[in-house]
This record gives structure tokens, sequence and C-alpha cells, in this order.
């Protein structure tokens, strides 16, 4: 096994000539470094490396990790039971998984009680997969349009977690109508609304993601190598 410090050079190699590739520059893409089932000391070694930006999707992992690191910001990137924004409403720099006005408004009177504004992402179930959460793509642009009325959330952009695929290339153009989807929803200037963020790609199929436009990636895997799941 490499090691992380050269995984993460590797990776950024990758997201250079990606970006090279399609004409966009480096600096606009921000690669997320997935966390989720990493402990404390392995993730200081990527932070060390300047990953300080850290993607998990479980609020009792963010809570576990919070004190332990220092000098990181954390995206919450699962999905997000109502009940336990609370917790980590001061502690995230972005909730990637919005996904339901309820959840929304939780966020939004959260914030409020916090003095803070959220910055959010709207979850795109963009293959309509019935084992994953997000809108469909079809409920996406009504969804912005009655978050955008809440005044402690600013939506940033979409994201979605693309199918599970041997070859990258299958998707690609599920990549494409993402980016398609975020500019027609800019097109209705919708009070409030202008949307710049794409979290999409991750270890499998990061780099079509930025070729097709992706501004976040979040890689796990090619980071840390193969998550173990400890045994329940
Ligand atoms: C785990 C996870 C990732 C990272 O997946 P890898 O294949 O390990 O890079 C990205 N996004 C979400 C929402 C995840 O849960």
């Amino acid at each position: 096994m490499k090691d992380i410090q050269q995984n993460i050079a590797d990776i950024e190699q990758k997201i250079c000539a990606a970006a090279q590739k399609s004409g966009r520059k480096r600096e606009d893409i921000l690669l997320l470094a997935v966390s989720k089932t990493i402990d404390v000391q392995h993730i200081q070694e990527a932070v060390d490396c300047g990953l300080t930006e850290l993607g998990e999707n479980k609020v009792q992992e963010i809570l576990e990790k919070y004190e332990k690191l220092e000098n990181v910001s954390w995206h919450l990137i699962g999905h997000l039971q109502t009940n336990k924004v609370k917790y980590i409403i001061d502690k995230v720099k972005m909730i990637h998984s919005v996904d339901s006005l309820k959840l929304a408004e939780e966020i939004n009177k959260r914030a409020k009680q916090a003095n803070i504004i959220m910055d959010i992402l709207v979850e795109v179930n963009m293959e309509q997969e019935e084992s994953k959460f997000g809108v469909s793509p079809e409920d996406t642009l009504s969804l912005i349009q009655n978050i955008a009325f809440l005044d402690n959330i600013r939506i940033k952009g979409l994201m979605t977690v693309a199918p599970f695929v041997d070859n990258p290339e299958e998707n690609r153009d599920c990549f494409r109508r993402m980016k398609q989807l975020l500019v027609d929803i800019n097109n209705e200037k919708i009070d409030n609304v202008h949307m710049s963020i794409l979290s999409m790609g991750m270890s499998n199929d990061f780099e079509v993601a930025i070729e097709e436009g992706a501004t976040i990636v979040r890689v796990g895997t090619n980071i840390f190598g193969k998550r173990v799941y400890p045994q329940k």
C-alpha cells in the first residue's frame, strides 16, 4: 500500500490533467477528503498534505473527530436526519445533502438560533436510484424556489452521488446533466439564488466529473485506501 502522501500526489496530478483537458483552472476545484471510518491519525496525515476540508457522512463521526483535528473544516455529505441538525449546525462549513424542505427549514431554524448563515447544496438523485437519497431532477427547481425564502440558508449549488459503475465514462452523461440542471436553474433568476458549486465525482470517476464541470470532488478510497467497517 502506498502512503497517503503519495496517494494525494497521484490524485493531484490527475485533477490537474482533467482540469487542463477541459480548459479549467486547478484552483476552481476543491479536493474534499472523505474521512469516514478513518482514524484521526491518518486524517491528520492528509491534513498535513494540505487537505484541510474534510467530508463525513455521519453526524456522530464529525462530533467524535471535531475536537481532535485543528484548522480543518467539515462538510456533511451524507443523509442528515432533521433531529440531528442541532448537533452540527455550528460545526460544519457546508451541508451537501439537503433534499427536502423540511430538512432545510430545520437547518434554517438552527442557523438562525446560532446567528449564522449555513451554506448548503441540494442533493439530486440524478438517475432516480431507489437506494439513494436526493430529490429528483424534475423536483429540484421547485425545492430550490422554496428554500430560497429561508433567510439563514445560502444555496451554493448541487450535489450528486452518481451510480456505481465499472467504467467512469458511464457517468459522463449524468455529470453533464447535473451541470445543465445548475445552468437551467440559475437562468430562472430566483431571488437570492446563484449557484456555482457542483459537488460530484468520487474515487472512481472524479476525473470525468471534473471534465464535466465538478467544482468539488469527494474522494475517500483513493486517499486513505479501502475502508474497513467495524464489525457490528
Ligand atoms: C464515501 C463517500 C464518498 C467517497 O467515496 P470513495 O469512493 O471512497 O471516494 C463520496 N461521497 C459520499 C456522499 C460518500 O458517502
